[in-house]
Parts: C-alpha cells; sequence; structure tokens
C-alpha cells in the first residue's frame, strides 16, 4: 500500500501526528493508497520553509525563473507516462483522457516559462517636465493554493506555473481525491533544480489543512478553485488580513439550441460537454434549452447518443466514476428528489448494476419537465446529469440560461450570426461558445466567471501574473539643466 508524505523543503515528510487518511479508487471503491492527515502545525512548517526561500527565488531574474520552468516542463513531458498513469487511476480517468488533460498542463507550462521574458510593465506621461514614469512587477510573497480534483495536473499547473514565474514561493494544498500527483509534480520540480522550499505540498482534510494554510498570516496570496461554498469560506478568512485571494469555483452551465442549429452537431458537442470526465467539470453542461420546434427531434438524438455511451476506464470507454462514494450518494439523492416532485427521467437516473462497475458510477442522465424550484435545476451538480428545457423564441432561452447565481461558461448553436452576437451579449458568463460545447479557455486565455463562479479574477493567459505580482511604480524627476 501507498503512503504518499508531505513534501516540504525538497523531501517527504510524515506529518507530525504520523496520522494518514485512505483514498479510495474510484473505479474500484477499495483503499488505493493512504495520505498524510497534515494539521496546522505541518502547514506552519512548511509556510515557514515557503517564507524563508522567499528571497533567494525573488532575485532571480524572470527569465532565469522561467528556464527554471522550463525544465519542469521538459520533466512533465519525458515523464508523461508515469503522470498520466498516476492521475488516471486516483481519478478514475480514461489514460487518453489523462494524456489530453496532462497535455494542456505541458501546454500551459510553456506558456508561462516563455512569459519570463515578456513581464512587462509600462511607462507613463506625466503633467511635471522631467519627471519619467514606469511600472515594474514584484512577487507579493507565500502563494497558497488550494486545488480540487477533477483535473488534478492541470488544476497544479494552472496555479503553481504564474506563481512561481512571478518570483513566489508556493505551499501547494493538495486534494483529498488526487494526492499522489501533487507528490510527483513536487518531485519534479526538485529535478528541475528548483530551490528546496520554493514549492511545498500539503496533504489533509480540507476543513483543517486546507483552513490553516488560508489563516497563515504569512500567506501573501490565496488560489483556491473548488466550490463556492468553501470559496467563500476562504474569502471570508482572508478578508481580514486583508490578503489576496483569486476564486475560480463553481458552474450552472448552459447549452441553447436554436431551431436553425445543425442538430447532429448540437447533439455532439451536448453530449461532449455533460458527460465528459463524468460531468465532473465547473464548465460542464448542466442546463440544456431547446426551441420549440426541434424539441422532439434533438431530445431523442441526444437521449439515444446518451444511451449508447460505454462507462469505464478502459480505452474506448466515454465516461468514468464520479470521484467519490459522497459524490455519487448526493446525485442520487437530488435526482431522488426530484422526480418525487414529477420530473421525467429520459434516460439513466441511477448507479449502474453492472458487476464490472463496482466503484463510484453514474450512469448518464436526462430530465425534463424539471420544477424550477428543484436542487437539480438549481444547484451545481458535478455529475453526468443535465435537465433538458422547451422554450418558444431566444428571448425566452436566454432567460432561462440566465436563472442561475452562477455564470461561468454558456453554448449557443445556431447558423445565424445575429442570433449568436445576441446571446454573446446577453449571457451573464464568462465564456460564451458558439457552436461548440461548454468548454473552458487554452492556457494562453483568461478563465473564470461572473456571480458566484468566482470572485473577478482570471487564471490562467496573461491575467494570471495579476494575481500573483504586485505593480509598483518607479518615477524618477530629472533635473533641467543642459550638459
Ligand atoms: P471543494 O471545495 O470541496 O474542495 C476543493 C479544495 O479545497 C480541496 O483541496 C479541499 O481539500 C479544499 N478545502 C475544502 N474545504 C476547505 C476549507 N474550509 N478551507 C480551505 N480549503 C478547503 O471542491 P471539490 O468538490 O473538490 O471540487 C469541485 C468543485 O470545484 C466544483 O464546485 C467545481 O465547479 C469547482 N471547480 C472550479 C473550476 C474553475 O476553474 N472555476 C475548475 C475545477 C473545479
Amino acid at each position: 500500500m501507498k503512503y504518499i508524505n508531505n513534501w516540504i523543503n525538497g523531501k517527504e515528510v510524515k506529518s507530525n501526528n504520523g496520522e494518514y487518511v485512505e483514498k479510495y479508487n474510484p473505479h474500484t471503491g477499495m483503499i488505493m493508497s493512504y495520505f498524510a492527515n497534515s494539521t496546522n502545525i505541518d502547514v506552519n512548517q512548511s509556510v515557514d520553509i515557503a517564507n524563508s526561500k522567499f528571497s533567494e527565488w525573488k532575485n532571480f531574474t524572470p527569465i532565469k525563473r522561467g528556464e527554471y520552468l522550463n525544465r519542469l516542463v521538459e520533466l512533465m513531458r519525458s515523464n508523461s507516462n508515469e503522470l498520466a498513469n498516476c492521475f488516471a487511476s486516483e481519478t478514475g480517468k480514461i489514460m487518453s483522457d489523462a494524456v489530453g488533460e496532462l497535455n494542456g498542463a505541458i501546454k500551459l507550462g510553456e506558456f508561462f516559462s516563455g512569459e519570463g521574458m515578456r513581464m512587462y510593465g509600462k511607462t507613463m506621461t506625466s503633467n511635471i517636465i522631467g519627471k519619467q514614469i514606469f511600472s515594474i512587477r514584484e512577487p507579493r510573497g507565500v502563494a497558497g493554493l488550494i486545488v480540487p480534483a477533477n483535473t488534478p495536473i492541470a488544476n497544479i499547473a494552472w496555479k503553481t506555473f504564474p506563481a512561481l514565474l512571478c518570483g513566489n514561493t508556493v505551499v501547494l494544498k493538495s486534494s483529498e481525491d488526487a494526492p499522489e500527483i501533487a507528490l510527483e509534480f513536487a518531485k519534479l520540480t526538485k529535478l528541475a533544480g528548483i530551490p528546496d522550499g520554493v514549492f511545498n505540498v500539503i496533504h489533509g482534510i480540507g476543513k483543517i489543512a486546507g483552513e490553516a494554510l488560508v489563516a497563515n498570516v504569512d500567506i501573501s496570496t490565496i488560489s483556491f478553485t473548488g466550490s463556492t461554498e468553501v470559496g467563500k469560506t476562504i474569502a471570508s478568512i482572508c478578508s481580514k488580513r486583508l490578503a489576496r485571494v483569486s476564486l475560480e469555483l463553481g458552474g450552472k452551465n448552459p447549452f441553447i439550441v436554436c431551431e436553425d442549429a445543425d442538430i447532429d452537431n448540437a447533439v455532439h458537442w451536448a453530449l461532449l460537454s455533460t458527460f465528459s470526465n463524468a460531468g465532473q467539470r465547473c464548465a460542464a453542461t448542466s442546463k440544456i434549452i431547446v426551441m420549440n420546434e426541434i424539441y422532439d427531434t434533438f431530445v431523442q438524438k441526444l437521449t439515444e447518443g446518451a444511451e449508447k455511451l460505454v462507462l469505464g476506464t478502459h480505452e474506448g470507454a466515454n465516461l468514468g466514476p464520479l470521484i467519490s462514494l459522497r459524490q455519487q450518494k448526493n446525485i442520487k439523492e437530488v435526482i431522488e428528489k426530484s422526480t418525487k416532485n414529477g420530473s421525467r427521467i429520459l434516460c439513466g437516473g441511477y448507479i449502474p448494476k453492472d458487476q464490472n462497475l463496482k466503484g463510484y458510477y453514474f450512469l448518464p442522465t436526462l430530465i425534463d419537465n424539471v420544477n424550477l424550484t428543484d436542487e437539480v435545476y438549481l444547484k451545481e451538480l458535478f455529475a453526468p446529469v443535465a435537465t433538458i428545457h422547451r422554450v418558444s423564441n431566444l428571448n425566452d432561452g436566454i432567460k432561462l440560461a440566465n436563472d442561475t447565481e452562477y455564470g461561468l461558461t454558456s453554448a449557443i448553436h445556431t447558423k445565424d450570426i445575429n442570433k449568436a452576437m445576441f446571446f454573446s451579449n446577453k449571457i451573464k458568463a464568462g465564456v460564451a461558445n458558439i457552436n461548440f460545447g461548454t468548454f473552458g479557455s487554452e492556457p494562453h486565455m483568461p478563465f473564470g466567471g461572473f456571480g458566484l463562479s468566482g470572485n473577478g479574477t482570471r487564471e490562467p493567459g496573461v491575467e494570471a501574473i495579476d494575481v500573483y505580482s504586485e505593480m509598483k511604480n518607479v518615477s524618477i524627476l530629472m533635473n533641467n539643466q543642459s550638459f
């Protein structure tokens, strides 16, 4: 059995209490490893180390830091099989999906390594004769990075590369559901030559280890990706000492199909958007809105497509299990409540009975006739489940799409550029996609949401540099004598 320890000051370290927590394999439902059950003692030690290494790392030029990160990218590439295998088994992903995710993380690393050569400030004019003004960027200190498990290597890379590039040192809190990949990544930072103590990993329970990290006064920046509920708790702790906080939170993402859409293309993208990664994506479609004229045809094709999807972790499967038993129970209950209130299950709706799927699987589920006060309509589901809604025009469709406290991603299918642009103007979301799915960003693009989907920051893209750096204005007043 594997024991997954913290990574502090360039080596594996047990938690001070010597305790471990079980990590279950989502595909089999069996224990696969044990991770360190860290407390505030371990967290504070790791922050102290990161703090003591800050001036050393800060004093490298951004270009030099980019060179270290580039070496890390090369190591991710040369160890891609081991890394992809590691988090595929922790999360129940199909290997080809894991490889795709890792490639995205590598691309992101390439992008930020190069940003060391472009860490621009700006020059400004002055109303005072002889005054020259320019701005420079400085690192903020120790960054606390807190990540979920749904796309673990992407989440780790997304935050670590810009945080380190800007000159911060890091303590990363791994997800309880994917601890090992964080440790494997940490080992590569050492092989890349990044000085010990610059990048540290703490495992443990969110409420204990995660909250201790957020509460540590030496953490100047918290970047959190996870649920809105936890995001609110973190924001309130950070607000007491005005620590900077970047929140990438949940979504309730709408997918509108107009009467003039290419129906087969819309079905293809609705299936991918709703069911890929078993719906465990902040950007997953969970509300499908279809115009009356094509409703029956579209829903029939979509349901047929969903029923053909193959569950499992083998190559050729379309979706794997949910990450935990808790998630599986939770979605089952939400659906039971909604059917009691009169909603109609079009396909799925229950835990598969197949003996080969003993883990935390849930069948791809589509539901219509949904009560708009039900949890299944209001809450983020994070499962392979979407509700379907019939509307008679685009205005009503957009109204329903915007009927949520979230605002992360959205999509519309139409051949009419006017409808597409009308939608992109009216939709309350950080991402508006036309004729494809509710997918997030590419590594060089900013990503984030409106409303309860975040607090307005954008990561990654060059916008992430604003999260992890301070701007300083430098002014020079020259005397006007001539030489
Ligand atoms: P979660 O909020 O339960 O946990 C996320 C991380 O926070 C974990 O590492 C956990 O240990 C830690 N944590 C939990 N409680 C904490 C506390 N009180 N203080 C500090 N840390 C704490 O989320 P999850 O269920 O692991 O992940 C799913 C959520 O993540 C969904 O809501 C999804 O939409 C969101 N997500 C958002 C994005 C985005 O970019 N917007 C991307 C991926 C996932």
